[in-house]
């Protein structure tokens, strides 16, 4: 099955204005796959509209969009038209913000947490709540790649 990727931008492909290195690699790597992936990141128009140009938003990823608040309508919006396609995930560090609505409208959740020494207590916390029925946790962004058959 042709799988659809909503990814969050801020510290999942980007820190700052800097995209990680393995964004292009993972995303032809899908794109060959024939599964589609998307782009949708929160937070002030204006900062992302420049990072979304940093990123090539408009040629890297079959949709993409800037909202203030990722909420449940917002992603089953992100996905109309694609209701042949399966599984759809939402990839992103922030489990509460890109994970958690999208399981509300039947997306499956890759999470990617970024952890660190001074968010370890939360992320340990997040992780006693997770969903792992529907949720997989990834180190990084290249294991959609190494990791793809599990999907
Ligand atoms: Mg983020």
């Amino acid at each position: 099955m042709k799988k659809v990727f909503v990814f969050d931008l801020d510290d999942t492909l980007m820190v700052g204005t800097d995209i990680f290195p393995e964004v292009f690699d993972v995303l032809d790597f899908l794109y060959n796959q024939g599964d589609v992936p998307m782009l949708l990141s929160k937070g002030d128009k204006v900062v992302q509209d420049r990072k979304f140009s940093a990123i090539d938003a408009g040629n890297n990823f079959f949709r993409s969009r800037v909202v203030d608040q990722k909420t449940p309508e917002v992603f089953e919006k992100l996905v109309g038209g694609f209701m042949t396609y399966h599984p759809w995930y939402s990839v992103g560090n922030d489990y509460i913000s890109d994970i958690a609505p999208a399981l509300e409208v039947g997306f499956k959740g890759i999470w990617i947490p970024n952890e660190t020494w001074e968010n370890q207590d939360d992320t340990d916390k997040i992780r006693s709540s997770v969903d792992w029925s529907r949720c997989i946790e990834m180190k990084s962004l290249m294991e959609l790649k190494e990791r793809y058959r599990e999907l």
